[in-house]
This record gives C-alpha cells, sequence and structure tokens, in this order.
C-alpha cells in the first residue's frame, strides 16, 4: 500500500512536542511582542499569539521543530554518535548546524526574519535566556535557536501586514 502522511498528525505533534519540552506558546508571542511593538503601534498580544499559530502550521517549520527537538532529546539520552554527541551537549560554537536549521524556518517568510533572528540571539530575551541557561542538565542546543526562528517568522508575517 503506497505511504500517506498524516499532516493532521505532524502538527498536533510538532505542539505536542513543544509543550513537552516546557514551551509555552504564549512565551513565543512574547518574543514577538518583544521584536515588533517599536513598529508596530497597538500591536496585541493576541494578534502575536495568532502569528505564531500560522507560522506553526507551515510543514517547513513543524519539520525543523520536531527534528531539532529528536536530535535534543537523543544528546540527553547519550545515544548520538560521539563526536556529534560531545558538540551538541556542549552546545559547541563551531558546530552551527543548530542555526542552519533554524534558517528553514525564518526562510519562510523571507528577508526581514534573517534580521529578526539574528537580533533575537544576540538578546536572547525572556524564554531565550531560559534556554540557554548552561546550568541545567536539559539539552536545548536546537530548541532555543528554533524558538527564535519562529518568534523571527512569526514578527515578519506581522511587519510584512503592517506595511500592505
Ligand atoms: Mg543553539
Amino acid at each position: 500500500m503506497a505511504y500517506r502522511l498524516n499532516s493532521k498528525k505532524i502538527e498536533q505533534d510538532t505542539l505536542h512536542w513543544l509543550d513537552e519540552r516546557g514551551i509555552k506558546l504564549e512565551e513565543i508571542a512574547e518574543l514577538v511582542m518583544y521584536l515588533q511593538k517599536d513598529y508596530v503601534p497597538n500591536l496585541t498580544m493576541e494578534e502575536c499569539m495568532i502569528s505564531v499559530e500560522r507560522v506553526l502550521k507551515k510543514r517547513e517549520v513543524q519539520n525543523a521543530v520536531l527534528t531539532g527537538i529528536q536530535l535534543d532529546i537523543l544528546a540527553e539520552k547519550n545515544q548520538l554518535i560521539p563526536s556529534l554527541q560531545e558538540m551538541i551537549v556542549h552546545d559547541e560554537g563551531l558546530y552551527g548546524v543548530d542555526e542552519i536549521l533554524a534558517l528553514s524556518i525564518v526562510n519562510v517568510y523571507g528577508s526581514i526574519g534573517l534580521t529578526n533572528f539574528g537580533y533575537i540571539d544576540k538578546v536572547k530575551p525572556g524564554v531565550l535566556k531560559k534556554l540557554n541557561d548552561k546550568n541545567d542538565k536539559d539539552t536545548h542546543t536546537f530548541l532555543d535557536d528554533i524558538i527564535g526562528a519562529i518568534a523571527a517568522a512569526a514578527s515578519s508575517r506581522i511587519a510584512h501586514d503592517a506595511t500592505d
């Protein structure tokens, strides 16, 4: 029988695993507000939330979220190829594949997203600061970039709408 992809299941899994990894969509919406409040007057949290939800409906985004979370989990379980294991668990600066994967999210909404992604990765506001805490036992090497990228993409959507 031909293989049939269950799109609904992929979407549900994406939301489930973000929650499982301690991420609330409201926290991503707060990052969007942080990025856009100076540019879009009267922007509401509800609009930020809607934009985050829209971004999460894209398959490219779901694919990146699930792949990144899977690698973080395997690293926590010490199940990766040894050299990869070491780089991911220590969030090694020259590894860089975490950022590259996150760019597949940012790219969905064009070049404004890239600027936002670079900025938020540098400042690390809100939930990104929590994810970057190297003292906790969890591995978020991929998840921090993914969350920043979702926020950047959701911000780009709002910026595009505001200029229309
Ligand atoms: Mg990272």
